[in-house]
């Protein structure tokens, strides 16, 4: 009860903390992307450039597999904006190109299927290194110049858990931490 009162009685406020790993203070939510989709990073430097193409937003190789870039957005309880994760997402052909066409326009009405295409370490349920497990996601796209938002369906991994309920503020210091720090 003390807790629902103090969550409803204090106003949201801008992330920061003192880093134990390096000693700076971050400010401002944390937020991390991924230049390209994993399947991208499998393949040889030689091979990029041959079989793959690759932008800040598309990622196709061998024109059979498509990949955009989206947001997905972890609240972070009592803070002012929410822990981002720059992600990839597989398509299909046919929403690729259409998203491909519509890049320029709004594209709010719009939207695709995809699984989640990135390895984050800090929630890896394998071995380190390796990719995050497939979960599938709702991309909803939008207007111009606004990469889609991302939304994870219902399953048990920690992600998904974080995406729908929010994370506190210790937990996002956990994670900024272990993903700016790796080596820690
Ligand atoms: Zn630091």
């Amino acid at each position: 009860l003390l807790k629902n009162w103090f969550a409803l009685n204090s106003q949201p406020k801008a992330f920061e903390f003192r880093c134990s790993d390096c000693g700076e203070v971050h400010k401002g939510s944390p937020s991390f992307s991924f230049a390209h989709p994993i399947q991208y990073g499998w393949l040889d430097v030689s091979e990029r450039s041959r079989r793959a193409k690759l932008s800040d937003d598309l990622c196709a190789i061998d024109d059979a597999e498509y990949f955009i870039r989206g947001v997905l957005e972890v609240p972070i309880i009592g803070a002012d904006e929410p822990f981002t994760w720059g992600v990839w997402v597989t398509q299909s052909k046919e929403s690729f190109t259409r998203y491909r066409q519509t890049f320029n326009g709004d594209q709010s009405d719009g939207g695709s299927f995809g699984w989640l295409t990135v390895t984050m370490d800090v929630y890896n349920r394998s071995n380190a290194g390796e990719p995050l497990e497939n979960l599938a996601c709702d991309v909803w796209w939008r207007g111009p110049g606004m990469r889609p938002s991302i939304e994870i369906h219902e399953c048990d991994h920690p992600l998904y858990h974080d995406w729908r309920h929010g994370i506190s503020w210790q937990s996002a210091i956990k994670l900024a931490q272990a993903t700016m720090h790796p080596e820690n």
